[in-house]
C-alpha cells in the first residue's frame, strides 16, 4: 500500500514535479505545457483520472497549460460518441483545457510530410513483408532481428511507393512504412518500427481523405512537438518506447523538443482499468452500459453519486512513482465517505421494511418532529418528519430470539426511534409460514424527540419511515464488480465477476423530503449509507443508487496495520 501515501495539499512533491521545478529554475523552460491524450475508443475510467489530475494539476500549479488532445490515429475503433463523453468527463472532473483542444488528425498532413522527410534522409523505407513476416524478422529479446529484403531500396523508389500508399493504390497489409534504425538493437522498439500502415477506413474527422494512418509511435512525439508540450507524461509501459520517441524528435525538423517521462499507472483492486476489458463488459452485457454505476468509468462513478472532488482527493493521495502496485478500492471508498460525510444531507429510508403498529398511538393522528440535516454542520439546519401510528423499520432491526449482543428491537424490549419516541415490542404477528409480518408496539408519549425524562436508558436507536406519509422507492445496492482482488490474474478476468454486484430492492420506503433532490444529489440514508437518485427515476417512481455503504473497511485495514506495528 505504499502507493497510497502522500499528501493532498499544494506544494506536492514527486519526481515529476521536482524535475519541473528544476527545469524552471535552470531556465530550461520558461513555462510548462502538458497534455492529456486519450484515444477516443472508449470511456474514461478512474485510471485516466490519475493522468488527468497529474497533467492538469501540474499546469495549474506551475502556471502553465494543459492540452486535451484526442489521439485519433486509428479510424477503425474511434467514434464521436467517445469524443463527446471524454470532454464531458474531463469537465466534470473539474478541469478546463480552454482553447487547447487538439486532434492528432489535424496533424496528418504535417506528419505525412515528415515521413517523406525521413525517406529522403534514408531513414525510412516501404516494406512489403506481411505482418507475420515482419514479426518473424523482428527477432526476440534474446535474438537479434534480420533486415527486410526491401530495406535498401533507393529514396526515389521508397518515395514512389509511399505516395502510392497514400493514394490508396494498395490493399491493407500489402505494405507499410518503417523507420530504418537497427534490426539488431537491444530495444525491440528500435528494430525498424512501423510508422504508417494502410487502412481503408473512414475517419470520423477526416472522412476518406487518408488511406494511410500513422502509428502511435510516429504520431505521439511529433504531436507533442507541434503543440510545444514540454513534459509528455505517460505510463510506464511506454518507457521502452522513449528511445524511439527521442530518435524521431532528433531526426525530424520539429519545432520543439518535448521530453517523455513515465509514471506508474493506477491499478485498483476488485475492478479492471482497461478500456478493452471494460468494452467487453459492455458489449457482452455483463453491465448495462459504460455508465453502469458498477463500472470504474467516470460516467459510471458520476451516476453512482461519487462527487468529482472525492476522485480528485483519491488520486491526489496516490504517489507518482515508477513502482507498480494495486491500490485498495477501500481507500477510494474511504475518500468518498469522508467527503460525503461533510456534504450530504441526512434522511431516513427503510430498505427492507417491517411494519410496526403502535397500538396506544391515536388512530388518524400524525405529528411533525424535528430532525437534524447534518450533525457535522449546523448550517444544514433541520427539517420536519411525520410520525404516526404505523411506521416501517428495517427488518434486520428486529429479532425474535436475539443473541446477546443484539441491542435492537426484540419481544418485550424497548428501543428509541430516531427523533421520535421510545417504543416497546408487545406482539409479533406471523404469517402461515412463520415469517414475521408485523409487530405491535406501544410508545411512551413522555419520550418525544427521543429522550426520556426519567433518564431511562435504551441501547438501540432505529431509523424508521412513516407508513402513511413515506414514499415507496426502488433502491439499487452495488457491490464490487469482481470478487478477486486482481481480476484477470487468472485466465480470464470475467471468471471473477461478482454475481452479487447488483441487488435491487423494490419495496423500500423513504421519507418524503428525499424527492426534493435532483438526479445525482447524494444523501445519507441514516445508518445505511450514501445514496443518490438515479436518472431512471420518473415522477411516480423513485430510484436510488447506493454510492457507498457507511462501514469503512479502509479505517479497519488501517487500524489493523497500526495494531501490528
Ligand atoms: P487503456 O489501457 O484503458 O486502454 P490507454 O492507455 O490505452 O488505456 P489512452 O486513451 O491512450 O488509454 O489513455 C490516455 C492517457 O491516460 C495516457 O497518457 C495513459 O497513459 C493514461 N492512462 C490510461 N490508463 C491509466 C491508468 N490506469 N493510470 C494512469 N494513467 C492512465
Ligand atoms: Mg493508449
Amino acid at each position: 500500500m505504499s502507493e497510497a501515501e502522500g499528501s493532498i495539499d499544494e506544494g506536492r512533491r514527486d519526481f515529476i514535479r521536482d524535475l519541473i521545478r528544476d527545469d524552471l529554475a535552470t531556465g530550461r523552460h520558461n513555462s510548462i505545457v502538458t497534455r492529456f491524450p486519450p484515444e477516443p475508443n472508449g470511456y474514461l475510467h478512474i485510471g485516466h483520472a490519475k493522468s488527468i489530475c497529474l497533467n492538469f494539476g501540474i499546469a495549474e500549479e506551475f502556471g502553465g497549460r494543459c492540452h486535451l488532445r484526442f489521439d485519433d490515429t486509428n479510424p477503425a475503433k474511434e467514434e464521436q460518441e467517445y469524443i463527446d463523453a471524454i470532454q464531458e468527463d474531463v469537465r466534470w472532473l473539474g478541469f478546463d483545457w480552454g482553447e487547447n483542444l487538439f486532434f492528432a488528425s489535424d496533424y496528418f498532413a504535417q506528419l505525412y510530410d515528415w515521413a517523406e522527410h525521413l525517406i529522403g534522409q534514408e531513414m525510412a523505407y516501404v516494406d512489403h513483408l506481411s505482418a507475420d513476416e515482419i514479426r518473424q524478422y523482428r527477432g526476440t529479446l534474446t535474438e537479434p532481428g534480420r533486415n527486410s529484403p526491401y530495406r535498401d531500396r533507393s529514396v526515389d523508389e521508397n518515395l514512389d511507393f509511399f505516395r502510392r500508399m497514400h493514394a490508396g493504390e494498395f490493399a491493407e497489409g500489402e505494405c507499410v512504412l518503417r523507420a530504418k534504425i537497427d534490426m539488431k538493437s537491444g530495444n525491440i522498439n528500435l528494430r525498424d518500427p512501423v510508422l504508417y500502415r494502410i487502412l481503408h477506413a473512414s475517419h470520423h474527422r477526416t472522412g476518406d481523405t487518408w488511406h494511410i494512418y500513422p502509428t502511435y509511435d510516429f504520431a505521439h512525439g511529433q504531436e507533442d512537438a507541434i503543440e510545444r508540450v514540454t513534459h509528455s507524461l505517460c505510463t510506464l509501459e511506454f518507457a521502452d518506447h522513449r528511445p524511439l520517441y527521442d530518435w524521431l524528435i532528433d531526426n525530424l525538423p520539429v519545432p520543439a523538443r518535448p521530453r517523455q517521462y513515465e509514471f506508474s499507472r493506477l491499478n485498483l483492486s476488485h475492478t479492471v482499468v482497461s478500456k478493452r476489458k471494460l468494452m467487453q463488459l459492455v458489449e457482452q452485457g455483463h453491465v448495462e452500459g459504460w455508465d453502469d454505476p458498477r463500472m470504474p468509468t467516470l460516467s459510471g462513478l458520476r451516476r453512482r453519486g461519487v462527487p468529482p472532488a472525492a476522485i480528485r482527493d483519491f488520486v491526489g493521495r496516490l504517489a507518482i512513482t515508477k513502482s507498480e502496485g494495486v491500490v485498495e478500492i477501500a481507500l477510494f471508498e474511504h475518500c468518498i465517505r469522508e467527503l460525503l460525510n461533510k456534504t450530504a444531507q441526512r434522511r431516513m429510508a427503510v430498505l427492507r421494511p417491517l411494519k410496526i403498529i403502535i397500538d396506544n398511538y391515536p388512530e388518524g393522528r400524525s405529528e411533525e418532529l424535528e430532525a437534524i440535516n447534518n450533525p457535522e454542520d449546523a448550517s444544514f439546519g433541520t427539517r420536519q418528519i411525520s410520525f404516526g401510528r404505523e411506521i416501517y423499520i428495517e427488518r434486520d432491526d428486529f429479532m425474535e430470539d436475539p443473541p446477546k449482543k443484539f441491542f435492537r428491537l426484540a419481544p418485550g424490549r424497548e428501543v428509541r426511534l430516531r427523533y421520535a419516541y421510545y417504543i416497546t415490542c408487545q406482539e409479533v404477528i406471523k404469517d402461515k409460514a412463520g415469517k414475521v409480518v408485523e409487530l405491535h408496539c406501544t410508545y411512551d408519549p413522555a419520550t418525544r424527540g427521543g429522550t426520556s425524562p426519567d433518564r431511562r436508558k435504551v441501547k438501540g436507536t432505529l431509523h424508521w419511515v412513516s407508513a402513511s406519509k413515506g414514499l415507496p422507492a426502488e433502491v439499487r445496492l452495488y457491490n464490487h464488480l469482481f470478487t478477486d482482488v486482481e481480476p484477470g490474474a487468472g485466465d480470464d478476468f470475467r471468471d471473477s465477476l461478482n454475481p452479487q454486484s447488483l441487488e435491487v430492492l423494490k419495496n423500500a420506503w423513504v421519507e418524503p423530503s428525499v424527492s426534493d433532490g435532483a438526479i445525482g444529489d447524494v444523501m445519507q440514508f441514516e445508518r445505511l449509507g450514501y445514496f443518490c437518485r438515479d436518472r431512471d427515476s420518473g415522477p411516480d417512481k423513485l430510484i436510488f443508487n447506493r454510492t457507498v455503504a457507511l462501514r469503512d473497511t479502509w479505517a479497519k485495514i488501517q487500524a489493523k496495520e497500526k495494531s501490528k506495528s
